[in-house]
């Protein structure tokens, strides 16, 4: 076991023990939010075929050179049209939107320039090529433009049905079980006896999950005996992976750290982080297991930090594109704001965006049991050990979700 890691030590040593990943095909119906697990190469060229970008009348530029030409119009090319006139010299065939262009025709005139007695088109406006969707100007087959470990968003989606898929391969979701400890907690909703608090890291942690993409399997905390741990422990078998919050401190009571020493295994214990210093990592009977701090913040953050980019290495999310909590930014403080002594400090700020730079401001009370602070703010700063942040200093920090 090793005390007291680095946060990048911390990522390093849980990336040792990732979630397994598995695909499976889902239809487009079901697809949005879901991970591709592979690249998608387009199977036709986007346009198919060179088409109309306007209704109108598909004519040869060079017959149109002088205004008001005359044309004869030989047929029409409708979307879908399959049997195309063909246009000759003297002559034009209408056209609407994202239909074919016929053979001989070389521009498009919009309809709104031209006006017609009986089969004859007078044109009254430039003759556009422009105006012409040229086959593959998008995409061309065999291109792919949809990336391994992207999530589907409704653009993507349509992108995908575009270029030939009906259905398409995703990571499977895995089952994170999430565990709150604490005597001390009941149930959101619930009366409170003298003593007792309402739970609420579990709730904050299983949309988290949900939000990397996976599926939160989320119990009703459990009291402080190493006995109803162990059980739920067990009882969890069936999940990939499992998330504690509570219990991992020194106190006499923290149990989730008492048990995982004693009948599991720890891989390292404490990080170099403020708030959020206690967590632990280790299997509990060969399923990961991360024991969180109780404490509201910090159960948050440190999966921000830690638990976001261990899901999102495990499962091959693409960095950009993949499902993400934040996004690292460089800001410029507004106030001063103290680091930590020895650790990595994520202080909470709000990040605007103020004349072309984002601006890094706090506006609640810090301490790690203020959730509120969470929902006041916006980001994280990611000030290094031993560094305290001067008011217009520009340091990186993260932008959250
Ligand atoms: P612990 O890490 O168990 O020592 O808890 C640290 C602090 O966080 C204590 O004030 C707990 O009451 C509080 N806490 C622990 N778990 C939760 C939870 N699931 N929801 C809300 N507060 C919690
Ligand atoms: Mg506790």
């Amino acid at each position: 076991m090793e005390r007291g890691v680095s946060l990048e030590r911390a990522i390093e040593l849980a990336c040792e023990v990732p979630l397994a990943r598995g695909t499976e095909p889902v239809s487009l119906d079901e697809a949005r939010g879901r991970v591709l697990s592979s690249g998608l190469a387009s199977k036709v060229d986007d346009p198919r075929f060179d088409n109309s970008a306007m209704d109108g009348f598909a004519v040869r530029a060079e017959d149109c050179v002088d205004s008001c030409t005359k044309l004869e119009i030989v047929g029409a090319s409708q979307a879908g049209s399959a049997n195309l006139p063909v246009v000759g010299k003297g002559q034009a065939s209408r056209i609407m939107t994202g239909a074919p262009i016929p053979e001989g025709a070389d521009a498009i005139v919009m309809v709104e320039d031209t006006s017609v007695v009986d089969n004859i088109v007078t044109i009254e406006g430039p003759a556009r090529p422009g105006y012409i969707r040229r086959r593959a100007e998008n995409l061309t087959e065999g291109e792919e433009a949809l990336l391994a470990g992207a999530q589907l968003t409704p653009a993507s989606i349509a992108l995908a049905a575009t270029m030939g898929y009906g259905e398409v391969e995703v990571v499977t979701q895995p089952r994170i079980a999430i565990i709150s400890t604490g005597d001390e907690l009941v149930p959101a909703g619930a009366v409170l006896e003298p003593g007792q608090i309402h739970e609420s890291n579990s709730h904050a942690l299983a949309s988290l999950v949900e939000s990397m993409g996976c599926k939160a399997v989320r119990v009703e905390a459990v009291e402080d005996s190493l006995d109803n741990l162990r059980n739920t422990l067990d009882s969890l078998a069936d999940c990939d992976a499992i998330i504690t919050s509570g219990g991992v401190s020194m106190g006499e009571w923290d149990l989730v750290r008492k048990l995982m020493e004693e009948e599991g295994e720890i891989s390292f214990w404490r990080m170099k982080l403020r708030p959020g210093g206690p967590p632990l990592f280790g299997t509990w009977k060969n399923t990961p297991l991360f024991g969180l701090p109780g404490n509201p913040v910090s159960s948050l953050v440190v999966f921000h930090v830690l638990v976001a980019p261990w899901i999102a290495k495990s499962l091959g999310y693409h960095k950009e594109m993949g499902p993400r909590l934040s996004q690292q930014v460089s800001v410029r403080l507004a106030q001063d704001v103290s680091g930590a002594p020895g650790k990595l400090c994520l202080r909470r700020i709000r990040i605007t965006s103020e004349n072309g730079e984002l601006i890094a401001t706090t506006h609640t009370h810090q301490g790690s049991g203020n959730i509120h602070s969470m929902v006041a703010h916006n980001g994280l700063t990611l000030l290094p050990p031993d560094a305290d942040g001067k008011a217009g200093d520009i340091i990186d920090a993260l932008w959250c979700r």
